[in-house]
């Protein structure tokens, strides 16, 4: 049996259609932040908006441009949201995935060598191809920065160099910074600027810090909203669009930086794979798996030394992981 409207839900209704009645114009806008079924709308002047979206949309997120109108309460009112580029999400408790951002095209993905699990020198560049291939699926530039080389011998800062010589050789980005002695911040901005960026990164390698470098003093608008929301400024658990000084905008998601983007089933571990994509469609079997097929030009360039055997062992290793079940 149908459950029954309650008066005071049909009341509701009827009060929200007559509002909608009389929404003002149809203005662009980006979703800045979301709490709940609260969100922060930007206007094309900057101007932030606290609003509510239409049911029907209840997936809209932070990055997210959308059409909006103002109703008599002076909220916005979220009407329609515009074709996303990407959207990122990550598992939630029961593993299913959560939307977290959407529209993002570069992603800044931090490790340190030192300085996080201990003393030793410590390099986990499987995590960094894992980040890679989500990045790649998704179609966002992933830009590599090495965090806390201040803690570095110079044996140490060489050894490095030579570890992530492949990363470089098949055409990613590769910053060095630190926040105790600022270097490299200014090639982190140039890669900032003009962008949509995300932080990723396991805890305790300095993202914090470093995005307290590049915002030292939070927009004052943001500022505002965090204090009708009485949450603090950086201690907010919410996802939430800054714009940097140095231009550009950085989506600041705590669920996104610990856990960082989440492979799919249905992403292609070896398009996400940069050095194989110029071998693909190439193998004697169109449906190959590039893991035991004869034929496989991908393995032939292995044993040619034309893939990295590390980065190729990784593959396998993740698309074990993603069959099984
Ligand atoms: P997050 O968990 O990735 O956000 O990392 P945090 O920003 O909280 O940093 C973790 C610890 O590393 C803190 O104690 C920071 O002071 C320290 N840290 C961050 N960046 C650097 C750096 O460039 N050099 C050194 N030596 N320590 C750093
Ligand atoms: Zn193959």
């Amino acid at each position: 049996m149908p459950r029954r409207r309650t008066p005071h839900r049909h009341q509701q209704r009827t009060q929200q259609e007559l509002s909608e009645t009389s929404l003002g114009e149809r203005q662009l806008g980006t979703v800045v932040t979301r709490y709940g079924a609260k969100l922060d709308i930007e206007d094309e002047h900057g101007q932030r908006h606290r609003g509510t979206s239409r049911r029907k949309l209840d997936d809209i997120v932070c990055g997210d441009k959308i059409i909006w109108q103002a109703n008599k309460a002076g909220e916005a009112v979220v009407v329609e949201r515009l074709e996303r580029t990407n959207l990122l999400s990550r598992p939630n408790d029961r593993g299913h995935a959560k939307s977290i951002a959407a529209n993002i095209n570069h992603v800044i993905v931090i490790s340190v060598v030192k300085g996080h699990l201990g003393d030793a020198y410590q390099l986990n560049l499987n995590l960094i191809d894992h980040y890679l291939v989500a990045a790649e699926n998704q179609n966002i530039t992933p830009v590599l920065v090495f965090n806390k080389v201040d803690l570095l011998t110079e044996e140490e800062f060489e050894r490095l160099g030579r570890d992530i010589e492949t990363f470089k050789q098949i055409g990613y980005e590769i910053i060095y910074t630190s926040t105790k002695t600022e270097r490299g911040l200014e090639p982190l901005e140039t890669q900032l600027k003009d962008n949509t960026s995300i932080f990723v990164g396991e805890s305790g390698v300095g993202k914090s810090s470093l995005i307290n470098k590049l915002l030292p003093e939070i927009d004052v608008k943001v500022g505002e909203i965090s204090e009708l929301s009485g949450k603090g400024k950086h201690t907010t658990t919410t996802t939430m669009l800054y714009h940097l000084p140095c231009g550009g905008e950085l989506i600041d998601s705590p669920g996104v930086r610990e856990f960082g983007l989440m492979l799919k089933e249905q992403m292609s571990i070896a398009r996400g794979f940069r050095e194989f994509q110029p071998h693909l469609g190439l193998c004697k079997f169109n449906n190959c798996s590039h893991m035991h097929e004869p034929g496989c030009v991908i393995m032939q360039a292995v044993d040619a030394g034309k893939i990295e055997q590390r980065r190729y062992n990784n593959y396998r290793r993740m698309v074990d992981a993603l069959t099984e079940v």
